[in-house]
């Protein structure tokens, strides 16, 4: 069915009203994970009681076209055939045993065959234990302390990663959330994304110091910011001339942006890159990986702890190798065909709106900025920031009344799957129209407010 939309067709959400209600009763802020709770664009958070393809259905019965794909994993659609009969198969032979297993080693072998610079690879359960993990290493293996991030780059909760820079010239880094020390903060140096002189210029200051940069291989938890062309090998220079390591974060761009991630569409080689999302198909797995002189010095084989109970659990395993193992060539072609059609019809419509705006792409990762000059490209996180991020409440509300379920939060990427079919996207052209006029006439801050 083709929905022919002049109207809201979302018109019930008393049951995901009711849950979120519960929900706060036992859950801090009624969610797992803070931007669920749509604190960004106001209004109910969708409960979700099914998926299939490109839809999700929630609590009240209403569908809706799915824009985020669980944050990126879903590159397949929702409940793929073939990935639910891989983990039905795992869950039978058992859910967990504490000890190898052969599947492991196949989902290893396929990242180290997709990603040439990953030579040894280990399983974790979150993202963020990757990056954790990969920044343990990377001080273990230099014998150094202080890490280099971008700001706007997010790498997971870990503590000395949610640092934001120092005012002034003052590069070291302060904590941006209470529980996080000084001391974990103050050994990262936060920099400007896209801005290689300021990287040279910490490496003078502190470049006997430094274990590791770490950088998203392409910006996309601050929006779509594709590097500059010459930025990740200025930062791979960079650290080799000082002996210090690259970490790329391919947590959200792995296995999306190509069948081996941002490295395939740029070749810049990483020492350690982190994987998640797409890797455990929708699962909670993840891994990190590379050199393996660097791997070597993980225990048991090195002086370097980590662990992990549940690590390498047969069914996130089982979903993460049926989804890669799909993910061939036509996928990676859909997914970057449907990105391309959307951006282009969210340009369309913004313009016809007569709203300036930029839809920015970093593969097939998108975002759309409300930018006063749409000439300019956004390129880091005080770029983001100057954007008129108040135009995006009513934009993603006017979307979502009409079914079509975008990120809740002007600072999000938007993620196809290969799933959106013909109908998805004459329900997205469909709602558009309105969805641009409402950030046409989205009132600015301070209005009557
Ligand atoms: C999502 C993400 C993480 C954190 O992964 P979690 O599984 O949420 O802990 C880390 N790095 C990047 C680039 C991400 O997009």
């Amino acid at each position: 069915m083709t929905p022919s939309v002049d109207g809201p067709i979302v018109e019930h959400s008393d049951s995901s009203a009711a849950l979120f209600a519960r929900a706060a009763e036992a859950i801090p802020g009624g969610v797992n994970s803070p931007v669920r709770a749509f604190s960004a664009v106001g209004g109910t958070p969708r409960f979700i009681s099914s998926a299939q393809g490109c839809r999700l259905t929630d609590a009240d019965g209403n569908t809706y076209v799915d824009l985020v794909s669980s944050w990126g994993p879903m590159i397949l659609g929702h409940a793929h055939p073939a990935v639910v009969e891989a983990v039905q198969r795992a869950a039978t032979s058992g859910l967990s045993f504490g000890a190898p297993t052969e599947a492991e080693i196949e989902l290893a072998e396929e990242i180290i065959g997709r990603v040439d610079p990953v030579q040894r690879v280990r399983l974790v359960n979150s993202g963020t234990e990757a990056t954790m993990s990969a920044i343990r290493l990377a001080r273990g293996f230099t014998g150094r302390s202080k890490i280099i991030k971008f700001a706007g780059c997010y790498h997971g909760h870990v503590d000395a990663l949610l640092a934001a820079a120092g005012s002034g010239l003052a590069t070291l880094g302060l904590p941006t959330s209470p529980g996080v020390t000084g001391a974990s903060a103050h050994d990262t140096l936060v920099l400007p994304y896209n801005d290689l002189k300021a990287v040279a210029k910490a490496f003078e200051e502190h470049g006997h110091d430094i274990a590791a940069v770490i950088t998203e291989a392409a910006a996309g938890n601050m929006g779509a910011i594709a590097p500059h062309a010459g930025f990740n090998a200025g930062l791979r220079e960079v650290t080799r001339r000082h002996g210090a390591l690259l970490i790329m974060d391919e947590v959200m761009t792995g296995f999306r942006v190509s069948p081996s991630g941002w490295y395939g569409l740029e070749g810049v080689a990483g020492d350690l890159y982190t994987f998640g999302k797409v890797m455990s198909g929708g699962l909670p797995a993840a891994a990190f990986g590379g050199r393996a002189d660097v791997m070597e010095r993980l225990a048991p084989t090195g002086p370097v702890y980590q662990a992990g109970t549940l690590s390498g659990n047969p069914v996130a395993v089982a979903a993460g190798l049926a989804t890669l193992r799909h993910a061939d060539h036509e996928v990676y072609n859909k997914l970057d065909a449907n990105a391309d059609r959307l951006a282009g019809l969210l340009t369309e419509s913004l313009t016809a709106a007569g709203v300036s705006h930029r839809v920015q792409k970093a593969g097939n990762l998108l975002s759309v900025f409300f930018t006063t000059d749409p000439e300019i490209p956004i390129v880091d996180y005080a770029g983001v920031n100057a954007t008129q991020t108040w135009r995006f409440a009513p934009f993603f509300h006017a979307l979502l009344e009409r079914g079509v379920y975008a990120p809740p939060s002007a600072f999000e990427a938007w993620f196809v799957s290969a799933a959106l079919d013909e109908d998805a996207f004459s329900q997205i052209a469909d709602a558009l129209p309105a969805a641009a006029q409402a950030a046409a006439t989205a009132a600015t801050p301070g209005d009557n407010a």
